[in-house]
């Protein structure tokens, strides 16, 4: 049996970005139905180590900040949502401590800042040494889980978004059953989990990508995602295990077979990755070697204890670490207060794009992201004004465009034709691939002909000036288009 209810907000998704987001919904006065697929440990969020980036420091300054963000970003970052980024991370990092996260601190009761790559300054905010992701995801789940204008669905997900004359006019569960909403915010996730070899939770498969695609949003950069350098290279169940960038801030070293350094450690992901990736296939080595031997596993307490698990004892022998799809910096497309293209439907956190990363994310503005724009999402969605419903037709889901589920020879397909060098042979393909996000994401690397951050074509090395600060979309039927933001 169908059912239906009404609330005036409906978020998708408990990790850091849906959490924050219902609870800035809430305290704007709005009922709020969240609703999570996936119990709490298989966020991303949940995973995060290293800790989110705001300016906080005396040597440092949101100006500062936002410089390093769009050196990362390879001329690609939009530069108004850095902006909103930069300037209102603190904001966001002294919200989080009043509602109760408590963030390491110095001896003397100041925050203690992490550094990493690309960072020309500590500025890294974090939580139980690099247990950042799981401090903050209990703290605002207890939050949630106590507030009386958020109703919470556990373990239920979202099959499609309703319709109502192309407005974003509620959710339909797996079950048949339907919310309909004013607004509609989608905090899915990431799509990394899509490659075989990725840090990411088995659900971070971009499934809100999909639904907002199949309601007609638009989709942007899908062909930029990150892949960290360092995760872990084993043949036993941790093999993926992320070992943070932080510990590479605090003195750790990346070794090549000979026992010699390839790379500055501290330089933006990207370099980082592809450098690793090089050794690789300079020696055939299937890992090279991350020396935390100088690092005191005390800072990293989780770190130091998932890696002992894994049998390596990071005091006396090197990791063996490999490169592995960390983050998708594309998704649905939005503008600085979340709203996607279709009316009534945002997005925030890792689902969304606001181009704030450009084609290279600086380590741990990620999580900022999900504080910065939920907020901003959440203040935009609660003046959202009802959906039109006109006569007696009902909101309906859009016609199916159904994926068929997700296959491991489409995993491996996307690592081998699109990780982290590509060209236009391989992303052919992949572009006839039988699951609709591995095509589109085939589709989004061939329209972008150039090297530039994550995205490195073997066929067209350079970055085309051309392309500097333009995006590539994926509009309502499918088409490719490109699109500069301001
Ligand atoms: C190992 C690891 C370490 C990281 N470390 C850092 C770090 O130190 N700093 C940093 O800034 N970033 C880090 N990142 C990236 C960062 O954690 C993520 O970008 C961020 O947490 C994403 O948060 P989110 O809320 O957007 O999505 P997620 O945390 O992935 O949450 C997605 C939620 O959506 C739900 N969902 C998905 N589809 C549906 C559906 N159809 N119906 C209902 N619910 C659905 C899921 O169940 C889940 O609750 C790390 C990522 C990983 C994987």
């Amino acid at each position: 049996m169908r059912g239906s209810e009404r609330s005036h907000l409906a978020v998708v998704g408990a990790g850091a970005a849906g959490l924050y987001t219902a609870l800035c919904a809430a305290r704007e006065g709005a009922r709020v139905t969240l609703v999570s697929a996936t119990p709490l440990a298989e966020s991303s969020s949940w995973r995060a180590q290293g800790g989110l980036a705001a300016a906080i420091s005396a040597q440092d300054s949101p100006e500062r900040h936002l410089t390093d963000t769009i050196v990362a970003g390879r001329r690609c970052v939009r530069t108004s949502a850095a902006r909103n980024l930069c300037e209102q991370a603190p904001a966001a990092v002294a919200d989080l401590e009043r509602l109760g996260v408590r963030f390491d601190t110095e001896g003397d009761g100041s925050l203690a800042l992490g550094l990493e790559g690309g960072h020309s300054t500590r500025r890294i905010v974090h939580a139980g040494g690099a247990a950042t992701g799981r401090r903050l995801v209990r703290s605002l789940t207890a939050l949630v889980g106590e507030d009386p204008w958020i109703e919470v669905l556990e373990r239920r997900r979202v099959t499609a978004l309703l319709l109502a004359h192309d407005h974003c006019a509620g959710i339909q569960l797996e079950d048949g059953h339907e919310i309909l909403t004013d607004a509609t915010v989608l905090a899915t996730g990431g799509a990394a989990a899509l490659f075989s070899r990725t840090t990411n939770p088995p659900g971070a498969t971009g499934g809100g990508l999909l639904l907002a695609s199949q309601a007609g949003a638009t989709l942007a950069d899908l062909e930029l995602v990150q892949f960290h350098p360092t995760a872990l290279a084993a043949s036993n169940g941790a093999d993926g295990f992320l070992v943070t960038e932080a510990v590479r801030g605090e003195g750790a070293l990346l070794l090549d077979a000979g026992g010699a350094r390839f790379v500055d450690e501290l330089a933006p992901r990207d370099e980082v990755a592809r450098a690793v990736a090089r050794q690789m296939a300079l020696t055939g080595a299937a890992s090279v070697g991350l020396d935390m031997r100088a690092v005191d596993p005390a800072l990293f307490p989780n770190v130091a204890s998932e890696l002992r698990r894994a049998g390596i004892d990071p005091k006396h022998e090197l990791v063996p670490v490999a490169p592995a799809a960390h983050y998708m910096m594309g998704g649905i497309a939005t503008d600085l207060h979340g709203r996607a293209s279709l009316p009534g439907l945002y997005a925030v956190g890792e689902c969304a794009c606001t181009g704030v990363h450009g084609a290279n994310r600086l380590a741990s503005n990620s999580l900022t992201e999900c504080f910065v724009f939920g907020a901003r999402a959440a203040r935009a969605a609660v003046r959202e004004p009802a959906a039109p419903v006109r006569s007696a037709a009902s909101p309906q889901p859009p016609p199916s465009a159904d994926s068929p589920p997700l296959r491991i020879e489409s995993r491996q397909a996307l690592w081998r034709y699109a990780g982290i060098e590509r060209d236009a042979e391989g992303l052919q393909q992949l572009s006839e691939d039988p699951h609709s996000l591995v095509r589109l994401i085939a589709r989004s690397a061939l329209a972008r002909a150039e090297s530039r951050g994550a995205h490195q074509r073997r066929d067209c090395p350079s970055a085309d000036p051309k392309l500097d600060g333009v995006h590539v979309t994926i509009g309502q039927d499918g088409e490719v288009g490109f699109a500069q933001w301001s």
